[in-house]
C-alpha cells in the first residue's frame, strides 16, 4: 500500500476548495492534539495533517503537489520546508503555518506565526528622477544609497570569533513552545524564540563592532544602469542592494522608482515624441526645408511638404525613445505662425494675395467692412 495522499490525510475530495480544506484541517487538528488526543498515534497523525495542510493550503504548493503526484513531491520538496532539529518528537518548525492559524482559530494574538530560521534582508525603495533624455536614450546614473552590509569585524555572524552555538532555548528551532489554556482543552502554541529572536543560532561572543547584529550601516555610491525606454512610475530592481539579511540568509533587493521630468520641448506619447516646429504661412504654402532638434542633441533637416496645414504632423521615423527593438518615431508638430507686424514690402504682399483671393483690403474700408460682416453673420444666424 502507497502513502496516503495528503487529501486522504485531510479527508477532502481532490477538487475541495480552500474553505473545505481549511475546515477540514481545523476540525482533525482539535481532534488530534496531541495534547487532546490521548490515542496512540495522535501525534503522528496530528504531524501528518500539518504537512497535508501546509501543502494544500498553499495554491502554488498544491498545483505542484497535484502536478508531480505524492511520492515525487514529497520528497522533493522535503528541503523547502521539513525543518531540521525537532526537540523530543511530536511536531517541530516544519508547520510555520500552525501559530497562524490556531491564533486566528481561538482569536489569540500576538506572538508566533513567524518562520524560523536566518531571515533574508528587507528590500529597500528609492525614488530617482530623470530627464527625458535620460529616458529616451539610457544613462547611467550614480546615486548615494545607506544601507546595511555585513559587519567586516566578524563577517556578518555577530560573532567575535565568528563562531555562532545553536541556542539552547528553543534547540535551534527559532521556535518556542508555550502551552495555553482553551475550552478545547490545554494547547501549545508557536512563538518566536526570544533568546536568539528566531534565528536558531547565537553567537559564541558578541561582536563588539556591531552588537551582535552582524551588520553596519554604510554609505555607498552605487551606478545605476538606467536602460532606453523607461517611464514614470517603473522601478529598476538591483538584486542583492536592499538590506543586508542574517547571516546565511541573501540580501534584500534595491528598487529604483523612475520619475521622468517634464521637457521644455518634446512631449511623449508613448515611444514616440512630439515637437513644435513654427512655419510662416509662405512656407506652408510653397513648402521649405527646416532644421530640427532630435532629442540626442542633433540637428536635421525636415522637409515641409507644400500647402502644409496647420496642427499636421510630420513623422521623423526612429527619432523617438529607444527601447529594446524599433525605436520610437519623432513627430513634428507644424504651427503656422502669422507676423504680428509687417515691413512694409510684406504687407503690400499680403494685400496683393488678398487681391487675388477677390477680397478687399481692411485698411481702405475699416468701418464699412466690419459692418458688412456682421449683417452677414446676422443673416446666417437668422
Ligand atoms: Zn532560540
Ligand atoms: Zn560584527
Amino acid at each position: 500500500m502507497g502513502p496516503e495522499s495528503y487529501y486522504d490525510i485531510l479527508g477532502v475530495a481532490r477538487d475541495a476548495n480552500e474553505k473545505e480544506i481549511k475546515k477540514a484541517y481545523r476540525d482533525l487538528a482539535r481532534k488530534y492534539h496531541p495534547d487532546v488526543c490521548k490515542e496512540s498515534g495522535a501525534e503522528e497523525k496530528f504531524k501528518k495533517i500539518n504537512e497535508a495542510y501546509s501543502v494544500l493550503s498553499d495554491s502554488q504548493k498544491r498545483a505542484q503537489y497535484d502536478h508531480m503526484g505524492h511520492d515525487a513531491f514529497s520528497h522533493a520538496s522535503k528541503g523547502s520546508y521539513s525543518g531540521g532539529g525537532g526537540y523530543g518528537g511530536g511536531f517541530n518548525a516544519d508547520f510555520s503555518g500552525f501559530g497562524d492559524i490556531f491564533d486566528t482559530f481561538f482569536g489569540g494574538g500576538g506572538g508566533g506565526g513567524r518562520s524560523a530560521g536566518p531571515r533574508p534582508g528587507a528590500d529597500l525603495l528609492m525614488k530617482m528622477r530623470i530627464t527625458l533624455e535620460d529616458a529616451a536614450l539610457g544613462t547611467e546614473k550614480e546615486v548615494g544609497l545607506t544601507h546595511s552590509e555585513p559587519c567586516p569585524d566578524c563577517d556578518g555572524t555577530g560573532s567575535q570569533t565568528k563562531k555562532l552555538n545553536t541556542c539552547t532555548t528553543c534547540g535551534g528551532t527559532g521556535q518556542m513552545r508555550q502551552m495555553s489554556q482553551s475550552i478545547f482543552g490545554q494547547f501549545v502554541r508557536m512563538s518566536t524564540c526570544t533568546a536568539c529572536g528566531g534565528r536558531g543560532r547565537i553567537p559564541e561572543e558578541r561582536c563588539r563592532a556591531c552588537g551582535g547584529s552582524g551588520r553596519q550601516q554604510v554609505h555607498r555610491k552605487v551606478t545605476v544602469n538606467v536602460p532606453p525606454g523607461v517611464d514614470t512610475g517603473m522601478r529598476l530592481r538591483m538584486e542583492g542592494f536592499g538590506e543586508a539579511g542574517d547571516y546565511g540568509a541573501p540580501n534584500g533587493d534595491l528598487y529604483i522608482e523612475l520619475e521622468v521630468a517634464p521637457h521644455k520641448r518634446f512631449v511623449r506619447r508613448g515611444y514616440d515624441l512630439e515637437t513644435p516646429v513654427t512655419i510662416s504661412a509662405a512656407q506652408a504654402a510653397l513648402g521649405s526645408k527646416v532644421e530640427i532638434g532630435t532629442i540626442d542633441g542633433r540637428n536635421i533637416d525636415l522637409s515641409i511638404p507644400p500647402g502644409v496645414q496647420h496642427g499636421t504632423g510630420l513623422k521623423i521615423p526612429g527619432e523617438g525613445i529607444r527601447r529594446h527593438g524599433r525605436p520610437g518615431d519623432l513627430i513634428a508638430r507644424v504651427g503656422i505662425v502669422i507676423p504680428g507686424s509687417l515691413s512694409a514690402e510684406q504687407r503690400e504682399l499680403y494685400e496683393k494675395l488678398l487681391e487675388i483671393e477677390g477680397k478687399r483690403p481692411q485698411k481702405s474700408h475699416k468701418k464699412g467692412f466690419f459692418q458688412d460682416v456682421v449683417d452677414k453673420v446676422k443673416e446666417t444666424v437668422k
